[in-house]
């Protein structure tokens, strides 16, 4: 067995190279001595397999130490000949790397048979709603350009009276079989088919239609239930209204995106309905019989006499329904602002400062004496 190389020297590092000093030689040269970028050379392919091995310990942090101490002695206890020493697992960084430089090489690594039925693609959009439509649902108009598999050729892309003819490459299988030299033998590896692009098929004259695609644009107009109780954010799947598939496959879904216009006196938080109502102080002071704005329209609510600002109050069910369970109603809450007049007539003065001096009488007694004057006050406030 010929005397074997050190590692560093293969792959032209020195001896205290990083491991992206190591990763960025062995890129190099397994690109430039990949036996598929030099088919039948076996001085590539020799140099390939020693790159391979080189990189194999080298960025094996483990195995680099192993190989520091020992040199080549490390590795050589029942190694076949030609093959790796010691089991070695061909995975981890390995794969990674595999994959980066066999995607530059080959463009797109380990590729599916385009030959195969393949699902469509999703389109996605987005979907504008107002509040009220979010919580009652809606059906809702919208355009969209989806392909189609085009009528005139029937989506085989072939011009009207002639077939797309089986691929002579691949006879219509979409991908080659070859064989590769590897560290492990030959192996045999399929790609796709460069005749065809992988589709198994060759058309000689296009349909005029669709260029050959197969498949035609148009704006499609479609109706879609908005389901009641639906928020900001979520989304909707039309099943089976996206893009076509490929080969048979089915069509893609649409996805569309909530967007919830914001309303101008009510916020939703799940499926509570959040509202601030402004009273006056004499609403505050007295009580009174409000009439709240809800979803449903307005309601009538009773304030106590006495009541304070930034008090909140429940009306149970007037929220949003559970998109799921529609019977199921969250609550809406309504939070009471009590506003302090400004721009005080000289009536209101001179009732606010007698208010003022009941208020400083220092007896218990006053109540009635508050009540008075409310009455008094009432048409003058409100
Ligand atoms: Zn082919
Ligand atoms: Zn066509």
């Amino acid at each position: 067995m010929a005397e074997k190389r050190d590692y560093y020297e293969t792959l032209g590092v020195q001896k205290g190279a990083s491991d992206t000093e190591i990763k960025k030689a062995y890129r190099k040269l397994a690109k430039q001595y990949h036996p598929d970028t030099n088919p039948g050379d076996s001085v590539s392919e020799h140099k390939f397999k020693e790159a391979t091995e080189a990189y194999e310990v080298l960025s094996d942090s483990n195995k680099r130490a192993q190989y520091d101490q020992f040199g080549h002695a490390a590795f050589e206890n029942g190694g076949g000949a030609g093959g790796f020493r010691g089991g070695f697992d061909f995975g981890g960084d390995m794969g990674d790397i595999f994959g980066d430089i066999f995607g530059d090489m080959f463009g797109g690594g380990r590729r599916q048979s385009s030959n195969a039925p393949q699902k469509g693609v999703n389109i996605r959009a987005n979907i504008r709603l107002k509040f009220e439509e979010a919580v009652f649902g809606v059906e809702k108009e919208i355009q969209m350009n989806i392909a189609d598999p085009c009528e005139t050729c029937n989506g085989t892309g072939a011009k009207a009276g002639t077939q797309p003819e089986q691929c002579p490459t691949c006879q219509g299988a979409g991908q080659v079989r070859y064989n590769q030299q590897t560290l492990f033998g030959t192996m045999s590896s399929v790609k796709t088919c460069n005749h065809c692009q992988g589709t198994g098929k060759i058309i000689k004259e296009k349909c005029s239609d669709c260029q050959g695609s197969g498949f035609v644009r148009k704006n499609k107009k479609m109706s879609v239930a908005i389901p009641e109780g639906i928020d900001n954010g979520q989304s909707i799947r039309l099943k089976g209204k996206g893009e076509p598939g490929k080969n048979g496959g089915p069509r893609g879904d649409i996805l569309l995106t909530v967007y919830v216009e914001p309303h101008p006196f009510f916020e939703r938080q799940d499926t509570d309905i959040f509202y601030t109502m402004p009273i006056n102080f004499t609403q505050a002071a007295l009580g009174a019989e409000l009439e709240v704005p809800t979803i449903d329209g307005n309601v009538k609510y009773e304030i106590k006499p006495g009541t304070q600002t930034n008090t909140r109050f429940r009306l149970k069910g007037k929220g949003v329904p559970r998109i799921n369970n529609p019977k199921i109603r969250g609550d809406q809450y309504i939070t009471v602002i009590v506003d302090v007049p400004q721009n005080l007539t000289e009536r209101q003065v001179e009732l606010l400062k007698e208010f003022a001096a009941i208020s400083k009488e220092n007896n218990n007694d006053n109540s009635d004496k508050k009540k008075k004057w409310y009455d008094k006050v009432k048409d003058v406030f409100e």
